[in-house]
């Protein structure tokens, strides 16, 4: 059975309430979830699914299924006791740990930025709390201060961050809507989620953004590699410290 995917259409949604669906080792199976899957470059959830009488299961991971659309929270290890009490029909309470969250949707869409900087196209992407990175298909070199500049400007600037689905009949009505697009739509879903920010980047992506570009916040371009002689990696830190100091 396919998991609904609350985080799709509310990317500030940090609860729910859920019900198990199947339990093995791969992990635990809910039929709503908050928990991003591991997918696009983004990194799964952590957090925690709660039960009503006070059990707690620690949540290590998010990965998608070996079933379409089914999406598996893989607990951490050592919760036997826990995991013995999480069978299918139980009701529990799934909550992500939103300020790791919050650091993947700042740099997701800062990574939608830098593909409005940088018009080539992405090879590679790879966003974590702690860093964003990007491999770019090209030669030139890149500058590290112009590339932070220029994502400074996007988040000064406030653009609304907005998502919403295309249908294929609409995308093939419109070449020029695909052209514009810095990645290529997927084919074969019948319908496309898109992220578009205002006037700068539209592209497919499955992600969860910030709603605002200037809930981006300080973010800077800390390193630029050559990984091969066609590709440039562009690695993005924010300017608060993750973890957190305690
Ligand atoms: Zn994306």
């Amino acid at each position: 059975m396919a998991t609904e995917e609350l985080f799709r259409e509310d990317a500030d949604l940090a609860e729910c309430e859920a019900t198990v669906v199947r339990v093995d080792d791969q992990g635990l199976v809910l039929d709503r979830t908050v928990f991003y899957p591991l997918g696009g470059g983004q990194a799964g959830d952590r957090g925690e699914l709660r039960l009503a009488d006070g059990t707690v299961l620690s949540i290590a991971d998010t990965r998608k299924g070996a079933l379409p659309g089914e999406i598996v929270h893989v607990p951490a290890p050592g919760q036997d006791a826990a995991l013995a009490r999480v069978t299918p029909g139980v009701a529990v309470r799934a909550a992500i740990e939103s300020a790791r969250r919050q650091r993947h949707r700042r740099f997701h869409t800062a990574t939608h930025l830098l593909c409005a900087l940088v018009p080539h196209p992405v090879n590679g992407c790879s966003i974590t709390a702690e860093y964003a990175r990007l491999d770019f298909h090209m030669t030139d070199p890149l500058d590290k201060a112009v590339l932070t500049e220029g994502l400074a400007t996007y988040v000064a600037q406030a653009l609304p961050v907005r998502h919403r689905w295309i249908t294929e009949d609409e995308l093939d009505a419109n070449p020029g809507l695909v052209r514009s697009m810095s990645v290529q739509p997927p084919r074969g879903q019948g319908r496309v989620r898109v992220i578009d920010i205002a006037g700068v980047d539209l592209q497919p992506c499955g992600g969860t953004h910030v709603g605002n570009t200037a809930d981006i916040g300080e973010i800077a371009v800390v390193k630029i590699e050559k990984k091969s002689a066609n590709t440039r990696r562009v690695v993005l830190g924010l300017a608060d410290p993750w973890p957190p100091a305690p």
